[in-house]
């Protein structure tokens, strides 16, 4: 992990920032990110063009992996040849993904220089969960499982609203078959530094307790606004083919799709993210992530149009 010593997202979070003053956290992100800007000599329309291109190719690898994999459950196996030119798109991929990686690593970090003057720090406790919440929407860069893959935070989904012992890492290998079983079904409790988080606290989100924000999302006027606009914002992503730029799938690596489920009970039942190769029957993917809870929506409502839900 080369970037950041605590761990990031694409909000412009970082956790784990316990002793640290918020200017002292900024500077060591602005010494490392322009010795990394002036070593690669990437100035940044480059880098932006050089991360598309990626992102195409890694598209690309993805479909013909899985052609491959549907022909070969469809023939009961690959011919040498097919197996050998999987196995050499796999080690693309993984090479394309360690690339991918270090672009979000630099646009976290332009973020975090960007919203400078907003940067606090805040000691996630019952009243300042959704904080925490919030920031589970988007990929967490620098959490990995032992088995090397990236984890994911999570929480007690069935809980209205959550405290801040119902919250622990999990691998995203659990979405992962293998065999009869998943690749890895690796927990991990938050440690005590990663109730340490600095963030943007400028949302009106944050600006009430998480059980006061709870209360909101139930008025019946506010969650009619809030799906009208989830669902503004789904038919443009579709219409124009897109994912949703901070939230990527850990196994192919591509922005996450936002869907609706079909008979929702709620708002909060209401909405998910898929991976591309997610499909209904459950032959893709199976990485999806479920918005189970105001503070998420709030979340992709900010970072796809600028505004959340308050
Ligand atoms: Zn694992
Ligand atoms: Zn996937």
């Amino acid at each position: 992990m080369g970037f950041f010593n605590w761990l990031a997202n694409g909000l412009g979070t970082l956790i784990g920032v316990v002793t640290d003053v918020v200017s002292t956290v900024v500077d060591t992100v602005r010494t490392v990110y322009e010795s990394f800007v002036g070593k690669g000599g990437a100035v940044k329309d480059v880098a932006v063009e050089e991360a598309r291109h990626k992102q195409d190719r890694l598209r690309e690898v993805n479909d013909e992996i899985m052609h491959l994999r549907h022909r070969g459950m469809s023939r009961g196996g690959l011919s040498d040849q097919e197996r050998k030119r999987w196995h050499d798109l796999r080690e693309e991929r993984e090479e394309l993904l360690g690339k991918l990686h270090q672009v979000k690593e630099v646009k976290a970090a332009e973020k975090i220089l960007d919203s400078e003057g907003v940067l606090e720090k805040v000691e996630v406790d019952l009243e300042t969960t959704h904080v925490l919440q919030y920031n589970a929407f988007a990929d967490t860069l620098g959490k990995t499982c032992k088995c090397g893959r990236p984890m994911k935070l999570q929480w007690q989904r069935d809980l209205n609203v959550a405290g801040p012992r119902d919250f622990f890492w999990a691998c995203t290998g659990w979405y992962v078959p293998m065999g009869e079983g998943r690749a890895c079904t690796r927990r991990e409790p938050l440690q005590r530094s990663d109730y340490a988080l600095m963030t943007d606290t400028s949302a009106p989100e944050f600006s009430v307790t998480a059980e006061e924000f709870g209360v909101i999302l139930e008025d019946p006027g506010t969650a009619k606004i809030i799906t009208s606009r989830v669902n503004d914002l789904r038919s443009d992503l579709a219409s124009k083919k897109q994912g949703v730029e901070l939230a990527t799938c850990p196994v192919h690596g591509q922005n996450m799709v936002l869907r609706k489920k079909s008979n929702p009970t709620g708002l909060l039942d209401a909405y998910f993210l898929a991976c591309p190769h997610w499909q209904p029957n459950g032959q893709g993917c199976s990485f999806i992530e479920k918005l189970k809870s105001g503070s998420q929506l709030a979340a992709l409502l900010k970072a796809e149009t600028g505004r959340g839900i308050l």
